[in-house]
């Protein structure tokens, strides 16, 4: 039902007290390996929504690789469209965490910068056999490019989440659906202030209008979300549900991968923002990005208690 066009990223993380400076070796005060990246975090998301999901993307042929076959695996989202490079090793990122929560981060996409339009045309079949698509910024865009347009002429419902934020190639707007930024995006994507709650309908619709969407929805951390459904004319305000929220990293990609899976069982654009809302709240109350994203009967029960 879903398919998620995306990266992968083992993330190796490190505490300290401080940056090093330049030349210094310093020691840390904490370690965690986390499997990550947007690919991964939402598929994994849509597959806990009760989707059936397969994810498309390139991993190395290391045991990195092999540890995420083996989450993917267990959360039942189909890993036979992955290809495997051969000489390249899995994507790695490697932030430095600091006390007060800021943090450093150094990304090598590695394998996922080497996946290429031929290798998503082998995976056409799964692409056009899907209800939904979602792809993220984190792979070449020409692969992406790909992707949209193999679904979009299946008439498959694609889902664009533009992050990392950057300007978005022309070439990837014609053949998404729905658009679905953050605060950070939106306001880099239009030039206005997400702050300003007056200015958020005003910058979902330009983004809807400008690039011919059929909706858009601007997330807004604890604020909640606005949708603009250009099919059926609604434009709403959905709010936040109140959680004990502890980590918020990987909020979005819970969100949007909930998002995919109930657009993909037939719900219209504003229900299954509804459900993403409450996936996304959710996925705040535990720590991890992948980890943390709930199962569809949590999201359901926050919703209609
Ligand atoms: P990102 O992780 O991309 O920055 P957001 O922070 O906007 O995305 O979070 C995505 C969605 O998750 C929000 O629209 C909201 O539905 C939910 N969410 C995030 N943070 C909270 C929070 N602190 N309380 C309740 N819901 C939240």
């Amino acid at each position: 039902d879903v398919c998620v066009l995306g990266s992968f990223m083992k993330d190796l993380v490190a505490s300290a007290d401080r940056r090093p400076l330049p030349g210094e070796t310093l020691h840390g005060t904490g370690f965690a390996e986390h499997l990550g990246g947007k690919g991964v975090n939402q598929a994994i998301a849509a597959a806990r929504m009760g989707a059936r999901t397969a994810i498309v993307g390139t991993i190395g042929s290391d045991r990195y690789g092999e540890e995420f076959l083996e989450l993917l695996s267990g959360d039942g989202v189909d890993t036979s469209w992955v290809v495997r490079h051969p000489s390249l090793g899995t994507g790695v990122g490697l932030p430095l965490v600091l006390p007060d929560g800021g943090n450093s981060i150094i990304i090598v996409s590695r394998a996922n910068a080497a996946i290429t339009p031929a290798d998503v045309e082998a995976a056409a079949d799964v692409l056009t056999d899907s209800r939904v698509l979602s792809v993220q910024l984190e792979l070449p865009v020409s692969a992406s490019q790909t992707a949209l347009r193999i679904a979009a002429a299946a008439g498959v419902t694609t889902i664009l989440t533009p992050a990392p934020v950057g300007p978005i190639d022309p070439r990837l707007a014609a053949d998404v659906d729905i658009l679905v930024p953050n605060e950070v995006e939106a306001a880099a994507l239009t030039g206005l202030d997400c702050d300003d709650e007056t200015q958020v309908p005003v910058i979902a619709r330009k983004l809807a209008d400008e690039w011919d969407l059929r909706g858009c929805v601007v997330t807004l951390g604890a604020r909640g979300a606005f949708v603009v459904d250009r099919s059926s004319g609604a434009e709403v305000w959905i709010e936040p549900h109140v959680v004990a929220t502890v980590d918020t990293v990987g909020a979005g990609d819970a969100f949007c991968g909930s998002l995919a899976a109930s657009l993909a069982s037939g719900a219209d654009l504003v229900a299954a923002v509804r459900v993403a809302n409450a996936a996304g709240a959710l996925s705040t109350t535990i720590n991890g990005a992948a980890a943390s994203a709930p199962a569809r009967a949590a999201a359901l029960a926050l919703l209609d208690p």
